[in-house]
């Protein structure tokens, strides 16, 4: 909502709804109170959901019911408190930073054994485990439709090294946004002292729902979507270029995958102001405007551009 104001000639938001949001976002430019938490799911659209499983042959464990007609509504940030990037002795846990088998494929959020992780997105989800990722979890959600997005793309978003899981069978289940899907943990390659309990964070984009919830999150596949360069020029004219947001002397992008941060931010989440921890995670913490800049907002403390932009 707040980076993809409604223009003239738009027509993914009605007339009144555009008039509604405008008078939220007049409101909140007021001196704001602290952010909550975790910020309750914002006003749903009027439109009608979009029929977008085309699966032509769905399995039981494919389409379990869903507990409400999608709307792609603006994700969530996926954590109740940010804590910042990992940056420890093991590494640094910023999108395409070294890793031994050449880039990291996402975003390590720092945090607590036992944060809960918060799904994105009314949506459905699938977990499972393996050696390097430990207890992951993966959630598709349907991207809202914004300027400069000519259709409803999907986004595959990954979780890993969790201590628990809300289901650990790989069937799909419906999840809502904000429902707590599991813990942050040091499953996997994370379970080294040296390494500072994370939510490895990934995110892929994709053409369909049935895509996105057959993605593998494999980082052997690095190939590439047509729905992702879509996305990137989207992103772009309508997001990272009007905020001047961006990151400092890196890419945003590895093939299909995307910085799962900007995506988020691009999308509507509404992150948590960023605090230092306390204790031994204080030297792991890497505050957000050291690894992106922005000029219409304050990115480590609100992620919000101000009312100039409106
Ligand atoms: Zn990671």
């Amino acid at each position: 909502v707040r980076f993809w104001p409604a223009r003239a000639g738009s027509v993914t938001v009605p007339a009144p709804m555009r008039f509604l949001l405008g008078f939220l976002v007049t409101a909140c430019a007021a001196p704001r109170a602290p952010a909550p938490a975790f910020a309750p799911p914002p006003i749903r659209s009027a439109q009608p959901a979009m029929v977008t499983d085309p699966d032509p042959e769905p399995t039981a464990a494919d389409t379990p019911p869903r507990a409400q007609p999608k709307l792609a509504e603006p994700l969530g940030w996926v954590l109740p408190v940010d804590h910042g990037v990992r940056a420890d002795r093991a590494g640094e846990g910023e999108f395409r930073a070294p890793r031994y088998h050449g880039m990291h494929n996402g975003v390590d959020l720092l945090a607590p054994l036992g944060t809960p992780v918060l799904s994105p997105c009314d949506g459905r989800a699938r977990a499972g485990k393996n050696s390097s990722h430990g207890k992951w979890l993966h959630v598709a959600c349907e991207l809202p439709r914004r300027d400069g997005l000519q259709r409803t793309l999907w986004a595959s978003f990954f979780f890993a090294h969790l201590s628990s899981q809300a289901f650990a069978d790989e069937a799909l289940h419906s999840v809502r946004r904000g429902e707590t899907i599991g813990a942050v943990g040091k499953t996997g390659n994370a379970s080294a002292a040296s390494v500072a309990a994370h939510l490895h964070l990934e995110a892929i984009v994709h053409e369909t729902e049935a895509s996105a919830l057959a993605e593998r999150h494999s980082g052997r596949d690095q190939s590439d979507t047509d729905a992702a360069h879509e996305l990137r020029e989207a992103i772009r004219s309508a997001c990272l270029e009007p905020n001047g947001f961006a990151r400092r002397g890196n890419e945003l992008w590895r093939a299909r995958r995307v910085d799962p941060v900007v995506l988020l931010e691009c999308f509507g989440a509404d992150k948590p102001a960023y605090t230092r921890p306390a204790g031994e995670m204080a030297e792991a913490s890497r505050r957000w405007s050291a690894i992106y800049t922005a000029t219409s907002f304050d990115i480590d403390t609100e992620f919000v551009p101000s009312a100039g932009d409106q």
